[in-house]
């Protein structure tokens, strides 16, 4: 059931006709959309591999990503778990799209500090540093990345997700947003919990957990997290402010609060609806903050976007950094002896299923698919070791 306060806080924002067919699509199927990872995969090769199943680009993230005609078993895709592409609702992929803006404003694309407050499970965050780092190994621009998650029962997901991008430049925070006071950035995105009308399409529960109240409560919550966190952008820097929910209260409202009471210009906000964009639902504002604090460093010589002192922040270390290791674009080649893996070998090993390989060298052996990192074994001769971590394996291997 679709809330009736809602469709009636969607019909004064919209007018009734455009609300109701809205409204009507919620009750459509879903859109299925991937962004490939650039640092291991070209566009074009990942539509081959998707074969028939490749459809349109997105239309605002079109060198990176593209709608799939059907839903296929991900997890059963050792490609996925390479983490060649990241499986992401598609409006929310406009991010990307701000950041070239923030880049052509500035007339460049190195030296940012860039902070994404609210990461997990990491989709904004894997676009982000898509379009920070360089495919060119060493992150020759010079850009910095944290990745924050308040809740620690997340928090390792995201983490795993910044390992399979496998570019480095990131490091994952578990912080709140009130212990970044001191630090300083030249972006930021806040991707805001929300009251969630975005997901009214694909989860039932999103639409019973909706009420006045909890949007009331998450415009309180939105305010809180800017105000934390407002100090730690520098005058002149750029905040990307995101939800994926569409009421005004947590949309234009906050974006005026922000400009009136933190200081800030609004450059541009858009709103993606479902039956209208082909995605779920999202909103996006771009922002520019005015008046005191430091100065914005591109009048800074000598800063380098990569150097970080992140002390009063929890950095989150990865518990498998072997595991990191096997997913990483930057392993010197050579390190390990590599095996390359079919189809149904690397989900074996994926399911931590006990592999076999006695015509290579014992030790560690480095696993691959179509060239890619997976993980490792410990090969001991008449049996190997699976070293993948137990958390992220498949759990099922039947479709
Ligand atoms: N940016 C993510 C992505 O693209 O995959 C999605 C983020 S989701 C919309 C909002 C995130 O904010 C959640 O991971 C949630 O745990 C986190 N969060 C919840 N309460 C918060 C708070 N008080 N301060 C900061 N983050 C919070």
């Amino acid at each position: 059931m679709i809330p009736q306060d809602f469709v009636k806080i969607m019909s004064a924002s919209l007018g009734e006709e455009r609300a109701e067919r809205v409204i009507a699509s919620l009750d459509s199927a879903p859109e299925v959309s991937v962004r490939v990872n650039p640092f291991k995969m070209s566009l074009s090769a990942l539509r081959e591999y998707f074969g028939d199943i490749a459809g349109d680009p997105v239309p605002w993230a079109e060198g990176e990503a593209f709608y799939l005609k059907e839903r296929v078993s991900f997890t059963l895709d050792p490609l996925f778990h390479a983490g060649a592409y990241y499986v992401q609702e598609a409006s929310s992929m406009y991010v990307g799209a701000l950041l070239e803006k923030i880049f052509e404003r500035m007339g460049r694309r190195d030296s940012f500090r860039v902070l994404d407050l609210c990461a997990a499970p990491g989709g904004k965050t894997t676009q982000l540093l898509s379009h920070l780092m360089s495919v060119e190994k060493g992150n020759p621009r010079n850009n910095s990345l944290v990745a924050n998650e308040v809740m620690a029962s997340r928090v390792a997901v995201l983490a795993e997700n910044v390992a399979k991008w496998g570019c480095g430049g990131a490091t994952v925070t578990n912080s709140d947003p009130s212990h970044f006071k001191g630090e300083s950035f030249d972006i930021m995105v806040v991707d805001a919990p929300c009251s969630g009308e975005g997901m009214f399409r694909k989860d039932e529960k999103a639409r019973e957990n909706w009420s006045l109240n909890n949007v009331s409560l998450c415009a309180s919550r939105q305010k809180r997290i800017l105000t934390d966190i407002w100090d730690s952008l520098v005058d002149g820097g750029h905040l990307i402010y995101s939800t994926c929910t569409f009421n005004r209260y947590e949309d234009e409202d906050i974006v005026e609060w922000i400009c009136s009471s933190l200081g800030a210009k609004c450059i541009e906000m858009r709103h993606f609806y479902p039956g209208e964009d082909r995605g779920e639902g999202f909103f996006a504002a771009l922002m520019v903050k005015q008046g005191g604090g430091e100065e914005c460093i591109s009048s800074r010589k000598g800063h380098k976007g990569s150097s970080r002192n992140l002390s009063g922040l929890k950095v989150f270390e990865s518990q498998f950094p072997m595991a990191d290791e096997a997913l990483s674009v930057n392993l010197p080649e050579g390190k390990y002896p590599t095996v390359e893996l079919d189809r149904d070998s690397a989900l074996r090993f994926l399911a931590r299923e006990t592999l076999s390989f006695k015509e290579q060298p014992t030790g560690y052996l480095l696993l691959t698919y179509k060239g890619l990192g997976l993980g490792f074994v410990k090969n001991l001769g008449n049996r190997a070791n699976n070293l993948h971590p137990m958390p992220r394996r498949i759990l099922s291997l039947k479709r």
